[in-house]
């Protein structure tokens, strides 16, 4: 996979609903860290999360997939609700890739292994396939070089591009990323977002957090901006740092750009 970071996202946005968040609220105690959250991703879209520390959007991406209950309110991936436990709740979980800020990989595992240890474990896909798949998908983060080494060998945006190899090869419908790149060195930070724009081109379904506002310019089709546990502001890229609505972001973007 070749990344042109400059190129306009071309993934078509179809109609089909994949995420659908509907006053969402959760407290942690006396914290309302999610307030009234409706918020709705296509297939294809890539939606970029941004606003200040504290404001919710890690809480938002760890309940999308359940790492996190809901007070009230309803998530759906795809149609579905989402279930409260057992292979219903796996099965989801499956659908709903994550990539993490501190990349999460099994230090014990090779790279090999970290990436076909979910599709063998979880969606029972026969070793050999797994395996076969596992090494297309290091090739299309370019690392498959690395494939027998363990984690700890890696620099950082190598590892990186593991965690989303890994989480490709689970094919899941959505891609969630909490500041993918936050943990990196600065030179590593864009081989990273070339990976994600490459895939963001290629239609995958990505709900992005993070303050690259270079990314979010060129990869995302909308920029959600969360504030105190609300969505704020809801724009495309250009309307949005160009001609930000609220002055909750307006101060915002005056403080990182
Ligand atoms: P962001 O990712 O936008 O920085 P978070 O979703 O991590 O924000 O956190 C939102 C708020 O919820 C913060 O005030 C944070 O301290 C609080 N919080 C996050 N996780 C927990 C938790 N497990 N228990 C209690 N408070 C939490
Ligand atoms: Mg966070």
């Amino acid at each position: 996979m070749t990344a042109d970071p400059n190129a306009e996202p071309a993934a078509p946005v179809d109609a089909r609903p994949l995420v659908v968040l509907t006053d969402v609220n959760k407290h942690f105690g006396e914290l309302h860290v999610l307030r009234d959250i409706n918020l709705t991703v296509h297939s294809g879209e890539v939606v970029v999360v941004i606003g200040p520390s504290g404001s919710g959007k890690s809480t938002l991406c760890r309940t999308v997939n359940r790492l996190e209950p809901i007070d009230n309110g309803t998530i759906t991936i795809d149609g579905q609700p989402l279930p409260e436990e057992g292979r219903g709740l796996a099965r989801l979980r499956s659908d709903v890739g994550m990539v993490f800020q501190s990349f999460n990989l099994f230090s014990h595992k090779t790279v090999l292994e970290n990436v076909t240890l979910g599709p063998v474990k979880v969606r029972k896909v026969n070793k050999s396939e797994a395996h076969e798949t596992a090494i297309r998908l290091l090739e299309r983060v370019g690392i498959a070089d690395q494939a027998d080494k363990y984690p700890a060998q890696l620099s950082g945006g190598q590892q990186q591009r593991v965690a989303i190899a890994r989480a490709l090869a689970m094919n899941p419908k959505v891609i969630m990323f909490d500041e993918p790149t936050s943990a990196l060195d600065p030179e590593m930070v864009q081989e990273v977002l070339d990976v994600m724009t490459s895939l963001a081109r290629e239609g995958m379904t990505m709900i992005v957090v993070t303050h690259e506002m270079g990314f979010a310019r060129r990869a995302a089709d909308r920029v959600v901006f969360m504030a105190d546990g609300r969505i704020v502001e809801e724009n495309t890229p250009d309307e949005f740092f160009t001609n930000p609505a609220s002055e909750r972001a307006r101060d915002f973007l005056s403080k990182i750009l």
